[in-house]
């Protein structure tokens, strides 16, 4: 899943120590980006050290409404040199805040001028808090000529028509955790906004979503932001949420998008489409753990794609031997989307197998053989072992007990009904090799012995 968190304070002192873990664990769950923000001197200047030190943390600088009364001439001018490394993405956050009053309103509106007049300078977006000020801020924002440059109101907690505002003036609007609490007016203000104006955020160590109310927030929790927009903007899915609001903060920030992995790769003269990165299994000579490569070709999704994207990518099948679902996942975990592109590729008369690893009935908890009959012409299940034990041992399936058995049944729902079915082996040993013969024999399939890593 895509997550990019728009608004994250990982410089804070909450940090100190656990810092590289939280940032490790955020990458290691999906995060794509993160943007740290600055709210004075010292946190902008963090800001842009976490962002030199992580290939995905940006950074903004700017002084936040509350430390609008430090910031100096001097200070201005340190800013603007901060601001010209290409990890700065945004001024910010600045704004009003007029419910902390922590600097008087004065010197909040020439802070809030100033940076808006830096932000146009250097053609940076704007990160703007408000609180308690929604049509001060706005006033400013349109009298200083933002639109030239754009932002985001983060947080959001306004109504209606400074959404309407803020989008004449070239504004998206940021979601934190305080949209999963029970009385929020939130959720009504993202439907209003509509999910391509929104970004995520955490805003942590602030602001942790409900189930984790009033403790550390963290990166990694932006999810649950992503999953009550998809409740909001059914029947968007969190994985889709996560990938609309991903773009939405790159196309802000101006961040590239990393190229994802290939759909659809050519071996030899088959056609393999990547429809899914997930699987219930973690063979230990999977390169998914290592580069996601096989021959070469980049496998690593970073979204998975749709019917109509896998179809298009597929283009004329007409020249190839056969269509395979394969890929770094395990395909029937998308079998809806299998099937369809599978009927529309068949019409076609295109020969089509599945590479499985035989776990699709568990995984869908029915029997899907008969789904999958009179559909493909082939199927082939890594069976990678002659018994459960050792099995485990080479893929570690995420269901143990169950998994062994569930192959083994598949593998018998589909003979008779699919035209081919072959159970397949990396190179093992002669004994192992056998035992998996006799299986073969007795289940009344084939039996491949095919090389590591080569589909
Ligand atoms: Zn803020
Ligand atoms: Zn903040």
């Amino acid at each position: 899943m895509n997550l990019f968190d728009s608004h994250a304070h990982l410089d804070f002192s909450q940090y100190d120590g656990i810092r590289n873990d939280i940032i490790k664990e955020s990458f290691d769950n999906g995060l794509t980006g993160i943007v740290n923000i600055g709210v004075d001197m010292a946190s902008s200047r963090k800001s842009v050290e976490l962002a030199n030190r992580y290939e995905s943390i940006w950074a903004t600088v700017g002084f936040h409404p509350h430390d609008a009364s430090k910031l100096t001439s001097e200070g201005l001018v340190k800013l603007e040199e901060m601001a010209s490394s290409e990890r700065v993405v945004a001024i910010g956050e600045i704004g009003l805040d007029f419910y902390r009053n922590l600097s008087p309103k004065k010197a909040q509106y020439e802070a809030f001028e100033k940076q808006i007049r830096l932000a146009r300078k250097l053609n940076l977006p704007l990160v703007v808090h408000v609180r308690e000020a929604y049509e001060e801020a706005i006033d400013v924002l349109a009298y200083n000529g933002a639109e030239e440059v754009g932002g985001v109101l983060h947080c959001f907690a306004g109504e209606e028509k400074h959404i309407d505002a803020g989008k004449k003036l070239g504004f998206v609007f940021s979601f934190n955790g305080t949209i999963t609490f029970k009385k929020s007016r939130a959720p009504v203000m993202a439907e209003y906004a509509g999910i391509e104006n929104i970004l995520v955020e955490t805003d942590c160590p602030f602001l942790a979503p409900a189930p984790y109310r009033g403790k550390m927030n963290k990166p990694v929790y932006v999810r649950y932001v992503a999953e009550k927009l998809a409740e909001i903007f059914a029947p968007l899915s969190p994985e889709e949420i996560g990938r609309i609001t991903d773009n939405n903060a790159r196309r802000l920030f101006g961040i590239a998008q990393e190229d994802s992995g290939r759909i659809a790769y050519v071996i030899r003269n088959s056609l393999y489409l990547n429809i899914t990165n997930e699987c219930s299994n973690n063979c230990f000579f999977c390169s998914r753990k290592t580069d996601y490569k096989i021959r070469g070709y980049n496998l690593r999704l970073n979204y998975e794609p749709t019917t109509e994207e896998i179809i298009k990518e597929a283009g004329d099948t007409g020249g190839y031997d056969e269509v395979v679902f394969c890929g770094y996942g395990e395909p029937t975990y998308r079998l809806d989307t299998l099937l369809e592109v599978a009927r529309e590729l068949k019409k076609r008369g295109t020969r089509l197998r599945l590479n499985t690893n035989g776990q699709g009935s568990l995984i869908n908890g029915r029997n899907i053989a008969p789904d999958i009959a009179g559909v493909l012409d082939s199927v082939s299940i890594s069976l990678n072992a002659s018994n459960k034990e050792r099995y485990n041992k080479i893929c570690k399936p995420a269901d143990p007990e169950r998994a062994f058995d569930a192959l083994l049944d598949f593998a018998r729902e589909c003979v008779g009904r699919i035209p081919e079915v072959t159970l397949s082996v990396v190179d093992i040993p002669k004994a192992e090799l056998d035992e998996c013969q006799r299986i073969a024999d007795g289940i009344g399939a084939k039996l491949r012995i095919r090389e590591y890593n080569k589909g």
